[in-house]
């Protein structure tokens, strides 16, 4: 949606903003955006005014703006450890009640903030907005949005501001959508009402070659494409939340991400073509995750249906498997592997020993939890060869052992132990030239 306004004098557009000047240049197109603003970004009241201040310049600049927040920082886990305190496992029903107070409390400070500011503004829950979810407690998924009320705020001129990772189950309870829910909650928004840019805003300036923690010489990519942007969420990149990037790539929402503590900076911006002229590098990042367990089952038959007769019960109980490695059988026999998140390694071992092991008559059951997974990730893979193989060849050179591989078109990944991670990403972000800006 674009509509024309004559440019207030003074009034200067955001730098990434360069919606085309009509004739006469006079007068602007302005935008309708989404800006989602996480924990840290309204971690106490003062970055909570920041963010008023934020909202009501681009307010004044006559873009159309429904914010939605995150609870303030910490304040999520604070409410997941207190229901720990009543309950082992808490009731989800009642689980989601509590922890989605969090983002009520922030989208009521920032009201109040912009109306301090001589901004209207107007705030909404998940189920005031009527975010239709399933039923899933603590996982749903958003059904439908109703855009009635939304799209009248907005026509009166105000800001709306929605909280974040909530939403409401057909039969009237609240649901929540996941930990970094939010991020779903803005690119929904985004979809459902056909917004220009849904703008993430964060405590980073942008999506990075890797986490600038463990490699300094990190950079800030201007653009990824979506798919690579998929895969490091998936991966172990921890900026998105890796539903709000399913979602996003579904309805080919224009995702920008940005940082809320810097006033200038175009961001990254998630594009869904690869780009001919600006960052054409094979490799565009690597991801690392630490979250991971290996379970290894060793000598069983080898015979149609072992797969399942092995993982089927891990799935039963909701366990996501990662990685999985069959070996080729050796007189009769086989080893099978795979990982799992290092919260499910104990279960999913007993899984194994206790149901599995018996049944199928394997040797031995071992496992480790101290694994990571590197993997490097880019586009460019399609029509670069020998990408996997440098990988190989600079692990292999510090040193690393290598324990799994798995590829896709467009990236690989591999584990090895934990304690050689940050030296695996350091060597690889150096060894595929991720430093030298493009
Ligand atoms: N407050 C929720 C969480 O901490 C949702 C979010 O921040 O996106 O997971
Ligand atoms: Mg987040």
């Amino acid at each position: 949606m674009q509509i024309s306004v004559i440019l207030q004098k003074g009034v200067e557009l955001c730098p990434f903003l360069k919606w085309p000047l009509k004739k006469g240049a006079k007068s602007v197109s302005v935008a309708f955006f989404i800006q989602k603003y996480g924990g840290t970004s309204v971690g106490s009241t003062e970055r909570i005014k920041n963010v008023a201040r934020r909202v009501a310049r681009f307010h004044a600049q006559g873009h159309q703006i429904v914010v939605v927040v995150s609870a303030m920082s910490g304040e999520t886990n604070r409410l997941i450890a207190l229901a720990h305190e009543v309950q082992d496992t808490p009731d989800p029903r009642e689980l989601d009640v509590m922890i989605s107070t969090g983002e009520q409390v922030s989208i009521a400070l920032l009201c109040m903030a912009l109306k301090e500011l001589n901004v209207q503004a107007k705030s909404y829950t998940g189920s005031q907005v009527r975010i239709l979810t399933d039923n899933s407690h603590t996982k749903a998924r958003i059904l439908s949005i109703d855009e009635d009320n939304i799209r009248a705020d907005l026509d009166a001129g105000s800001v709306v501001v929605v909280a974040g990772f909530q939403g409401v189950g057909g039969d009237g309870s609240i649901t929540t959508l996941g930990r970094g829910g939010s991020d779903t909650t803005g690119v929904a928004l985004a979809a459902a009402l056909n917004a220009d840019e849904c703008q993430i805003y964060t405590d980073v300036d942008g999506i990075y070659t890797t986490d600038p923690r463990v490699v300094p010489e990190a950079r800030r990519l201007n653009t990824i494409t979506f798919e690579e942007m998929l895969e490091m969420a998936s991966l172990g990149s921890k900026v998105l939340q890796l539903r709000s990037v399913e979602f996003a790539g579904k309805y080919k929402v224009k995702l920008r991400v940005l940082s809320s503590f810097k006033d200038e900076g175009q961001g990254t911006l998630i594009t869904f073509e690869e780009d001919g002229n600006m960052e054409q590098a094979v490799i565009s990042g690597i991801a690392f995750n630490r979250d991971e367990a290996k379970i290894t089952i060793i000598g069983v038959p080898d015979r149609p249906g072992i797969a399942y007769q092995i993982l089927g019960p891990v799935a039963d109980s909701n366990i996501d498997v990662d990685m999985i490695i069959q070996n080729v059988g050796h007189d009769g026999l086989t080893d099978f592997s795979f990982t799992v998140h290092r919260n499910d390694f104990n279960t999913t071992l007993n899984i194994l020993k206790d149901k599995i092991q018996p049944h199928v008559d394997a040797r031995d059951v071992v496992g480790g939890d101290r694994i990571a997974k590197v993997s490097v990730v880019g586009v460019g893979m399609r029509s670069h060869a020998g990408i996997a193989s440098k990988m190989f060849r600079v692990l292999a050179e510090e040193g690393i052992n290598i324990q799994m591989i798995a590829t896709s078109e467009i990236k690989v990944s591999v584990v090895v132990d934990e304690k050689y991670m940050e030296l695996a990403v350091r060597v690889l972000h150096k060894a595929f030239d991720l430093e030298q800006a493009r």
